[in-house]
């Protein structure tokens, strides 16, 4: 095989206790799936699931005990965090059910939705679609995976977000609206998942803005911190 020019390196994260990392194929995020988070954002919380990707080279991968870096992008100012829960697909499959799905998990990691709010409202407003508030450059920081069998009970797992050492987010991933399982069933119907995807569950509340220079650490329990700063613009 020849190409016309050199392929883009595939986007790939390290897996905790082990050399071979996890190449990435898709980023799909949910919308809207914690109910404290939905009602910030001006609804009840009582919906179906709904999905947005994320271009797979939107990783900014930091491995544990460093600090990422991520840069402010343009067009924004308001620049939002969303601490979340990370599913990394190691088997795939269509029309999974709830009670099948564990079968398909690979592992887990904490992640970071990084959002253009300002973009993203506006996009809302005129019924069109998110890409630029939520696909852009570097929006989806994430840590290394952790084997599903290493990981605990993330169901149940506290989550949370600290923005230069203050807390912004704190919650629990038992408080999912649609829990992992029932994601995974949820948007297996509509694609056919493939290993390497990658599910950003959703954030709980108390999302807000970040500006240059500051420094976010988050975390699931069991899955230890991601750390990431904002560079200058
Ligand atoms: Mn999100």
């Amino acid at each position: 095989m020849s190409y016309v020019f050199q392929p883009a390196p595939a986007p790939s994260v390290p897996v905790v206790g082990r050399a071979e990392r996890f190449p990435v194929r898709r980023i799909y995020c949910v919308g809207r799936n914690y109910v404290e988070h939905a009602q910030e954002m001006g609804f009840t919380g009582r919906e179906p699931p709904f999905f947005f990707l994320k271009p797979a080279d939107a990783v900014v991968v930091v491995n544990e005990g460093e600090t990422g870096a991520m840069a402010y992008p343009p067009m924004t100012s308001n620049f939002h965090h969303e601490i979340e829960l990370v599913v990394a697909i190691g088997k795939g499959g269509k029309n999974i059910l709830a009670a099948d799905a564990h079968k398909h998990i690979f592992g887990y990691a904490v992640g970071l939705d990084m959002t253009r709010r300002d973009l993203q409202g506006e996009m809302k407003k005129q019924g069109r679609p998110w890409c630029i508030g939520k696909a852009f450059d570097q929006s989806a920081p994430i840590g290394p995976i952790t084997p599903a069998d290493q990981a605990g009970d993330v169901n149940k797992a506290p989550i949370w977000l600290q923005v230069n050492g203050k807390d912004r987010q704190r919650s629990n991933v038992s408080k999912l609206i649609w829990n992992i399982a029932e994601t995974i069933e949820h948007l297996s119907a509509a694609w056919e998942l493939q290993p390497g995807d990658l599910i950003y569950s959703g954030t709980p509340e108390g999302v807000a803005a970040v500006v240059a220079g500051d420094t976010l650490v988050g975390g699931v329990a069991g899955l230890g911190t991601l750390s990431v700063k904002v560079q200058g613009a």
